[in-house]
């Protein structure tokens, strides 16, 4: 889960990381409230859960409470990267002498955590990633954690000065300690500001949730903002089903995360682009592979689409006769756009291959075939 900065803030703020006041608006009027309150200039920034909002206009400055008015107006009306903003935050500005980057992010490769440092923070970041990326610091942290002197020595030749280095690194060990407790896969602050008058500000701050930890964190549902979800996700995480939505256009319900991967990967080798990663579990219902099938073809609608629908199933636990049904219930519900392919084998695989004849329907029992096929069903839609 993606956490907006105004989130991102408040948490920050509770593990003691320098963040200057603000609050969130939905209208001019509360924008301008807020900016009276604070007093002085205030910077109006877009919440979305996308970067690249400064270049996008989505980050003002506004000097007086009626240009905050003003400024919030014109960014409500924003939408940025296909995202309408639907809130402003309005926080006390900062003179800025210097931006830098600094973010702690899960590393899968290395299996660990991953500190990123670089003096080049800012809106140029990911330009700086892809052309320069030796100016961007990497360094794993160990399991027990970052140590004080190690957060110095990491800050110390990006900072110099003593006082910077020493906040520096007290933001650094506390962005560990949020990282750490708060189960983030991500915990970014671009810019990590040093201001004029020698203070170091989170001005901006980004965290991602692991969702695998959220049965321990009982305050994650009311930070979950469901108009940023697609109504796929939605639905597989209200029904308890693993899925991600990815690029390509062959969506895939399979039977067991395993087999999923296998035939992502399948799918690749022979040159087809998977467009999800679906795992209907282990038993089965009728009911789940609807599910699946609503969950899938209902974020194709809002994305690019897809072109084959595959069915990968595997019978162990999981009944052929109880896929196959729901198959033909979702068939009856609402005809599918796409050519369909289905490989079954396993547990009533028989049955399930009457069931599927009577509505005209046919299955391999072979993973390779089914994927050939569908990859080049997904071809031939496109020509
Ligand atoms: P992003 O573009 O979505 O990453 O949004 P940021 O919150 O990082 O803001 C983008 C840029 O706006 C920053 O890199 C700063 O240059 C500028 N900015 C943000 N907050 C302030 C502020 O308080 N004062 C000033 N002067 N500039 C700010
Ligand atoms: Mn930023």
């Amino acid at each position: 889960m993606n956490l907006h900065e105004y989130q991102a803030k408040e948490l920050f703020a509770r593990f003691g990381l320098p963040v200057l006041p603000g609050q969130v608006a939905a209208s001019p009027e509360e924008a301008r409230d807020i900016a009276a309150s604070i007093g002085g200039t205030v910077v109006v920034k877009a919440q979305v859960l996308v970067g690249g909002r400064g270049k996008a206009g989505g980050i003002q400055l506004a000097r007086t409470p009626d240009e905050a008015f003003h400024k919030a107006r014109q960014v409500l009306a924003l939408t940025i990267k296909g995202l309408p903003v639907r809130r402003v935050l309005v926080t006390q500005a900062a003179d800025i002498a210097r931006e830098l980057y600094l973010a702690i992010v899960l590393d899968r490769g290395r299996k660990l955590p991953l500190v990123m440092l670089s003096a080049e923070g800012g809106m140029d970041i990911e330009e700086v990633a892809r052309t320069r990326p030796e100016r961007i610091v990497r360094r794993p942290v160990p399991l027990d954690g970052i140590r004080p002197f190690q957060a110095r020595s990491l800050l110390k030749p990006l900072l110099g000065d003593g006082r910077l280095v020493a906040q520096a690194a007290e933001v650094l060990l506390k962005l560990w300690r949020l990282y750490h407790d708060s189960d983030c896969t991500l915990a970014e602050i671009n810019p990590l500001a040093v201001t004029a008058d020698g203070r170091v500000l989170a001005l901006d701050a980004k965290v991602i949730l692991d969702d695998n930890a959220e049965f321990r964190h009982r305050e994650w549902t009311t930070w979950r903002d469901p108009e940023e979800e697609t109504p796929g996700a939605r639905m597989a995480r209200e029904r308890g089903l693993s899925y991600v939505k990815l690029d390509g256009d062959i969506g895939c319900v399979v039977n067991g995360a395993g087999l999923a991967m296998a035939t992502m990967d399948l799918i690749k080798h022979y040159g087809g682009e998977p467009a999800n990663f679906l795992d209907v579990g282990g038993s089965s219902s009728p009911e789940k592979v609807t599910t699946a099938i609503q969950i899938i073809t209902g974020d194709a609608a809002q994305g690019q689409g897809i072109r084959a629908l595959l069915f990968n199933i595997f019978g162990g636990i999981t009944r052929c006769d109880d896929v196959a049904n729901g198959i033909v219930q979702a068939l009856e519900r609402a005809p599918l756009q796409v050519p369909l392919v289905i490989r079954l084998t396993g547990t009533n695989e028989e049955a399930a291959r009457k069931i599927l004849a009577a509505h005209g329907l046919t299955a391999t029992t072979r993973m390779d075939e089914g994927v050939r096929t569908a990859i080049a069903k997904a071809q031939e839609v496109t020509a």
